[in-house]
């Protein structure tokens, strides 16, 4: 099935098997995208190692290859949109956002393509590469030890993860890193190592070049519609006590809390419409996954038009703060605690 035929209204494509839809990156708006990406590693120094990028489910470099694996959704914009709408946050939504994406993934290859994992130096500056991979990381906001750079404090999850920040930040073109991370000696050496020791393999071939494709697009059997119903909703409790806390930021149908006149919105609504932008900054300042916030809100929601909760819409400014502001601090209280309300 060739991806002009994607068409909004007629999604039968969504029962194919993801192998038989024909996707590539050849010819989409990824293609111009890793042509700008391969300009910007040239001038970084970095020609030695040559990433083979591809399309697979998710972004990611499997250990010891150079496969950069680049999300099939982010082939087409009709499955952009899809997935969008399915899972509520898109890894890579602009020109911008793949780039950042593309200098993280880089890290991680050429971390194996040189064996850098196994210097000394490496160890002592991010940590042990054997150390176990956690996915539930609980990361403290703005420590100084870490670059940032993709959003969750990512850094934090693994010393792997911190080395492929430190060298997506090193790799940012009229990114000025020594201003930037002045006043944070650790993310400063953890730069400086990556600038003296990338600057030392300029002319390095490097000892690991496998490009083993993992879950390339082609060898998909299962479709869309198995694929985002395997991704679909967790069982999650939520406590009653959330209720409450709805009721204090909006008000209740037909009992206004001013006289003003303004015409009253559903809360629900307003959540809804909030959500996208909800899950993407949550995610960025706490450290707290797009799935869980999205299931979060979408209780809130469910709860909200249950309660027939309503706001005056001249205070629309105020409650989409009072809201943003809740849902944050119950994001830092699960990153930490392992639930909303411990
Ligand atoms: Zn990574």
């Amino acid at each position: 099935m060739p991806t002009e035929s994607f068409t909004r209204t007629d999604r039968k494509w969504a029962a194919v098997p993801i192998k038989e839809l024909g996707l590539t990156i050849q010819g989409t708006p990824l293609e111009p995208v890793l042509a700008e990406f391969v300009g910007e590693l040239e001038r970084a120094g970095v020609t030695r190692v040559r990433p083979v990028f591809h399309l697979s489910t998710e972004w990611g470099v499997v250990g010891g290859t150079v496969a950069i694996g680049i999300p099939f959704y982010l082939a087409h914009p009709e499955l952009t949109h899809f997935h969008a709408e399915r899972v509520g946050f898109i890894e890579g939504y602009s020109r911008a956002d793949i780039l950042r994406y593309l200098r993280h993934e880089m890290g991680h290859v050429v971390n194996y393509a040189y064996l850098l994992h196994e210097q000394d130096e490496w160890a002592r500056l991010f940590g042990r590469y054997d150390q176990p991979y956690v996915e539930d990381y609980k990361p403290s906001p703005f420590s100084r030890r870490f670059v940032q750079h993709l959003p969750g404090w990512y850094a934090q999850k693994h010393p792997d993860e911190d080395w492929a920040e430190t060298f997506a930040v090193w790799m940012t073109p009229g990114r000025d890193w020594r201003a930037e991370y002045a006043d944070w000696p650790g993310a400063l050496a953890k730069l400086e190592y990556c600038d003296q020791t990338m600057k030392a393999l300029r002319d390095v071939d490097p000892p690991v070049n496998d490009a083993e494709l993992d879950e390339d697009v082609a060898d998909l059997a299962y479709t869309l519609d198995d694929y985002y119903k395997g991704l679909a909703d967790g069982a999650y409790e939520f406590p009653r006590r959330l209720d409450w806390m709805l009721k204090s930021i909006f008000e209740d149908e037909g009992r206004p809390e001013s006289h003003a006149a303004p015409p009253r919105r559903p809360a629900s609504a307003l959540i809804r419409q909030l959500e996208p932008e909800l899950l993407a900054q949550v995610f960025r300042w706490t450290g707290h996954f797009p799935e869980g916030t999205r299931l979060l809100l979408r209780h809130l929601a469910e709860r909200a038009e249950a309660l027939h909760q309503v706001y005056p819409e001249d205070r629309e400014p105020q409650v989409t703060v009072a809201l943003t502001t809740l849902v944050s601090a119950l994001a830092m209280n699960h990153v930490h605690h392992g639930s909303y309300i411990p």
